[in-house]
C-alpha cells in the first residue's frame, strides 16, 4: 500500500463555523461534500478535537464559507492555527454575516457560504461525519475555490530550508505548521491539520 497516494484526493478549503450559547468560533477544513441536490445536503468531516466539533455536535447548526484563490495567509492562520478554546478567533475580524441559522459566514477571502443543520451524525473514531441539510447559501465572488493543492503551491509561505539562529523550529510536513521548541512533546498533535507528532521534521539553525 502506498498511502502517499491518498494526498492525490483533491480538497476544497473552508473556514467551518458554528455558534453556541451566543459564542462564535471556526476552524479550517477540508472535507465539505455536496451529496444530495434535491433535498439539498452536505457532510461534512470534522475532527472531534476541533472545539467547533463539540459545537456543531451540540447545535446542529454550522457553515461552510468555501476559501478562494484569494484567500491570505492570515485567514488560515487566524482559523486554523490557534484553538477557539482559549480564543476568540473573530476577535477584531469583521468581515462576516449572519446567515439564516445564526452561525457566521465568513465574507474574506471566501466566494460563497453554506449554512446547514444536521440531521444525521456518524462517528467514525477520530472524526464525525455531519450530515445536514442546507438551509442558506449564497454566492459572494468569482473568484475560484482553492484546492488544498492551491493552498501548498501558492498561499502557504514557502518554508526557510533553515529556522531562525539560535532557534530549533519541528515543521508539519503535512501543512507547514512549525512549533518552536527543542523537542517536540511526543503527544503532540498538529492545531492545523491534526497529524502526530511523527509527521512532524526537525529544523535547525
Ligand atoms: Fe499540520
Amino acid at each position: 500500500m502506498d498511502t502517499k497516494a491518498m494526498f492525490n484526493i483533491s480538497y476544497g478549503l473552508f473556514v467551518l463555523t458554528a455558534n453556541q450559547d451566543g459564542k462564535d468560533n471556526g476552524c479550517i477544513v477540508n472535507t465539505v461534500t455536496q451529496v444530495t441536490s434535491d433535498p439539498l445536503q452536505v457532510t461534512i468531516a470534522v475532527n472531534k478535537l476541533n472545539y467547533t466539533h463539540d459545537m456543531i455536535a451540540a447545535t446542529g447548526h454550522f457553515t461552510a464559507s468555501i476559501l478562494s484563490e484569494k484567500a491570505d495567509f492570515e485567514i488560515f492562520k487566524r482559523f486554523g492555527f490557534q484553538s477557539g478554546r482559549n480564543t476568540d478567533k473573530f476577535a477584531g475580524f469583521d468581515a462576516v454575516q449572519r446567515t439564516a441559522n445564526g452561525t457566521l459566514a465568513v465574507t474574506q477571502g471566501t466566494n460563497s457560504y453554506i449554512s446547514a443543520d444536521v440531521t444525521q451524525k456518524i462517528d467514525v473514531g477520530t472524526h464525525t461525519i455531519f450530515l445536514a441539510k442546507v438551509v442558506d447559501v449564497e454566492s459572494l465572488s468569482d473568484i475560484p475555490s482553492a484546492t488544498y493543492t492551491y493552498y501548498q503551491q501558492h498561499i502557504k509561505p514557502k518554508p526557510q530550508p533553515k529556522a531562525p539562529q539560535g532557534k530549533t523550529i519541528w515543521r508539519c510536513k503535512i501543512c507547514g505548521y512549525e512549533y518552536e521548541g527543542e523537542e517536540l512533546p511526543a503527544d503532540f498533535i498538529c492545531p492545523l491539520c491534526k497529524h502526530p507528532a511523527s509527521d512532524f521534521e526537525k529544523v535547525t539553525a
